[in-house]
Parts: C-alpha cells; sequence; structure tokens
C-alpha cells in the first residue's frame, strides 16, 4: 500500500523560485533539416519542421500543443528538451537558458523534464523487467542502493495504477496499456518537474486512452506537475488542458484557455479541428468545416499564410465578393494548376464517368472542361462576369495543354492577401489570440462573416 505522499528520490527536493514565473519559456524556437542532394550530399534546401515558435507552461499547469499529423509538434517537443538541437531560439527553464547548459546542467534538465513517447512498447527494451526499466535513471543518476530503487519503483507501480508484482515481469508479459502506465512510472521516477507527453494514448485501445488520460490528470496534480500534451486529438486535448497552442506547418497559428479555444476558435484551421470533434448532441448546431489535403512539404512550406491552400475563408480579392464555397473551388484549381496537378487524361477518363463520351479518346477539349468543372466543383457561373471570362478562359488554356498560360492568368486575377502576406498573432475579439488575416483590421475585402461554432 502506498500513503498519500510520492517517495521522493532524495530528501532535497528541488525548489522552485517563484510559481508566477513560467517553468518553461520557450521563445522562437526553430529545427530545421538540412535536404540533401547527389553523392556529395550537396543541401539544397531544408525542411522547416518547427519555425519559430512561442510558448510558456507554468507551474502546475497543463498545455496542449495541438495539430494534424505532419505540423511539427512532435519535433518541438524533441527540440524544446534538447534530445535534438534547436537551429535557433531559446528555451529557458526555470530562469534558466536551457542552451547555455554545461554538461552536469543538461543532465540535471533532463533529470527534471521527462517525456513519455507514444509507443510504450517501442520505448521499453524487451530483455529488461519492467523494475530495472523503471530504475535504471535511478541508477544512471547515482543511487546506489538496489533496495532503494525497488522500494521507489514499487511505489509508482502502484501510483500508476498496477501492482508492485509487476516489478518482474516483462515488457511482452504486459498490455498496451499497462505498458504505457509503465512509461509513466519511468518517466516520474526522477521526480521531475516536467513532463511532455507525446501522443501518449494514440497507440492504445480506445477502450483504455480514457483511464490512461484520467490517470495522466491524477498523477499531474498528485505530483504537482507541468505537463505539456503533444496531441493531433482534440478530445484528448479538451480532456485534461488548461491551455491549448494550435500549430500548422511548424509555427503556433492560435492559443488560448482551453474552454474558450474550444467554444469559440479564432483561427479557420482551429475552427476546422473543433468542427470534426463529434458529438453526442443531436440538437448541437451544423458545424461541419471541411478541409481538403493534406498538410504540405516543411521544406516549400507556401507563401503569405501557409494555411491558405486549405482555408476555407481564404480571403477573396478586392474586387470580388463571390459565394465564399465557389471561390475556395477556383482556389483550388489555382493550386492544382500551379503544381502542374492537372492531368488530362484522367479527366478525360473524368467525362467518360459523367457520360460526355463512351471513350476518352473521343473527349474533346469541351468534355476536359466539363470534367474539370466536375473536379474542382466549379459552379457554371461564379456570379461575376469578369471572374467568369478568366476562369473560362483559363479552363480552355488547360483543355488545350497550356497549363501555363493557365497558371498565369489565374494568378493574375484571383491573387489574395493569404497568399501574399504571412499573418502576425491578432488580438481577437473572443480574448486569445490568432494569426489570420481575418483580425487584421487593415486587411480589405473579408468578405466573411466570423461566427462562434457554440
Ligand atoms: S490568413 Fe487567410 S488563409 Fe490564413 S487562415 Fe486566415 S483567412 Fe485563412
Amino acid at each position: 500500500m502506498t500513503d498519500d505522499r510520492p517517495i521522493r528520490i532524495d530528501d532535497d527536493p528541488t525548489e522552485r523560485t517563484d510559481d508566477h514565473e513560467p517553468l518553461l519559456s520557450v521563445e522562437g524556437l526553430q529545427k530545421h533539416y538540412p535536404v540533401t542532394e547527389g553523392p556529395l550530399q550537396r543541401e539544397v534546401g531544408q525542411v522547416r519542421a518547427v519555425d519559430g515558435i512561442s510558448f510558456e507552461v507554468r507551474p502546475g499547469e497543463t498545455v496542449g500543443l495541438i495539430g494534424e499529423s505532419g505540423s511539427g509538434k512532435s519535433t518541438a517537443a524533441t527540440s524544446l528538451l534538447y534530445l535534438e538541437e534547436p537551429t535557433a531560439g531559446t528555451v529557458t527553464f526555470d530562469g534558466e537558458d536551457v542552451g547555455a547548459y554545461g554538461r552536469a546542467e543538461r543532465k540535471a534538465f533532463r533529470r527534471r523534464a521527462q517525456m513519455v513517447f507514444q509507443d510504450p512498447t517501442a520505448s521499453f527494451d524487451p530483455r529488461m523487467s519492467i523494475g530495472e526499466s523503471v530504475t535504471e535513471p535511478l541508477l544512471v543518476h547515482g543511487m546506489t542502493d538496489a533496495e532503494r530503487r525497488r522500494a521507489i519503483a514499487e511505489d509508482l507501480l502502484e501510483r500508476v495504477g498496477l501492482s508492485a508484482d509487476e516489478f518482474d515481469r516483462y515488457p511482452h508479459e504486459l498490455s498496451g496499456g499497462q505498458k504505457q502506465r509503465a512509461a509513466l512510472a519511468r518517466a516520474l521516477v526522477l521526480n521531475p518537474d516536467l513532463v511532455v507527453a507525446d501522443e501518449p494514448v494514440s497507440a492504445l485501445d480506445v477502450s483504455v486512452q480514457a483511464e490512461i488520460l484520467a490517470l495522466i490528470d491524477d498523477l499531474q496534480a498528485q505530483f504537482d506537475l507541468s505537463l505539456l500534451l503533444i496531441s493531433h486529438d482534440m478530445g484528448v486535448v479538451h480532456e485534461i488542458c488548461d491551455r491549448v497552442c494550435v500549430m500548422y506547418l511548424g509555427e503556433i497559428v492560435e492559443r488560448g484557455p482551453t474552454e474558450e479555444l474550444f467554444t469559440d476558435p479564432q483561427h479557420p484551421y482551429t475552427r476546422a479541428l473543433v468542427a470534426a470533434v463529434p458529438t453526442p448532441d443531436p440538437d448541437a448546431p451544423d458545424r461541419d468545416v471541411t478541409l481538403s489535403g493534406d498538410v504540405p512539404d516543411a521544406a516549400s512550406p507556401p507563401s503569405g499564410c501557409r494555411f491558405h491552400p486549405r482555408c476555407p475563408q481564404v480571403i477573396q480579392p478586392e474586387q470580388y465578393d463571390l459565394d465564399q464555397d465557389n471561390w475556395r473551388a477556383v482556389m483550388d484549381l489555382r493550386m492544382a494548376v500551379a503544381d502542374r496537378d492537372v492531368d488530362r487524361q484522367s479527366l478525360r477518363e473524368l467525362a467518360v464517368a459523367e457520360g460526355v463520351a463512351d471513350d476518352p479518346d473521343a473527349v474533346g477539349e469541351a468534355g476536359v472542361r466539363t470534367a474539370l468543372r466536375e473536379e474542382f466543383d466549379l459552379p457554371d457561373e461564379l456570379g461575376d462576369d469578369a471572374a467568369d471570362r478568366v476562369l473560362s478562359a483559363a479552363l480552355e488554356d488547360v483543355a488545350a495543354g497550356d497549363v501555363a498560360a493557365a497558371d498565369e492568368r489565374l494568378a493574375d486575377e484571383f491573387g489574395t492577401v493569404c497568399e501574399r502576406e504571412d499573418p502576425t498573432e491578432q488580438a481577437t475579439e473572443a480574448g486569445h489570440p490568432a494569426a489570420c488575416h481575418l483580425h487584421d483590421e487593415t486587411v480589405a475585402n473579408k468578405g466573411w462573416e466570423w461566427a462562434s461554432v457554440d
């Protein structure tokens, strides 16, 4: 049986200087990886996995870092812990610059800032017993008393919902949920102040995810931890985080208190993530916000706002006031044409499927134009003569095989501030900031009324 207080690994627990100061402060953190080519591995570019993010975690606080796969959140975690050297930026931990630490200080930092990984199976050595794995960090940090190591580990195993008997078992004898509990015990064995948990439940069965989340929440309070939770799952973040930072393609695009951010998201990307969370309430308003495509390649991020190739609310050129869905469809065509991602043979086959002809070889330019409208959900008319003229001419260019001319024509006519200018974080009516031109008073023709999803 355990008493209420966790056993500490020493009698001199680290005192934090000021509970009002952030425990962790990340300023302009960057992590870029070189892209190399050829036998000489010549550098031809950079993958900008994390591109200048800043945020804080205060003592006892749980902060969520959320985004789709490819948003850079896991790289942010390993970089801020110096498991890999950041390219630029400052990480301040308990008032000290981690980048300026020497070897001994770095080791002490690693003791106070622990990481829990996504896959509990991969994070255990199959040849070591659970007890050996959990106590290994104590040994590394100089605790030579084996009995004391065992007592600490058994106490922790019980605190994470396992039994002391698990000490002598091996990873293959434990379920995924039990292994993640053991991984939490190992993360806590050095009595850390900060735990960074990277997708801690995403590799587990749905049936045990809620249990592990509740355990993390409980341990956070019991051990007075600061917790940085990395997740792609809005439901997970909603469950236990005090504040949330939303990441997209290496940048933070919105941040705020969890409830505020979920009930009143201020960035179209957050809005789409929130809308995708299933709600049990059948009377809930329609929250469908479609998000097309995947996160683009961080080696060549889009210009301006990195979200503009997918944003449902991408801002129209000043001279237009088109239906927003139609405008998004025009932008989708523009993006595909710019990427040379329009294939006339596939369009001919689509035209056949649409009943335009019996054979792809019999599909003429008019059939390809019809297929293009079908493929990109373009209406017969946009409701603006000038826009319709340019669009029709661009479709003719593509159907005739001159994609470069279509690209130039579309880019000239349908340029948007969202692709030209990189938005900075702006104050919003909801009270928390978001990096989106829709909140910039100086940007014209926003053309879309922001409404709460609630
Ligand atoms: S700046 Fe433009 S593209 Fe980016 S999120 Fe805002 S509206 Fe969408």
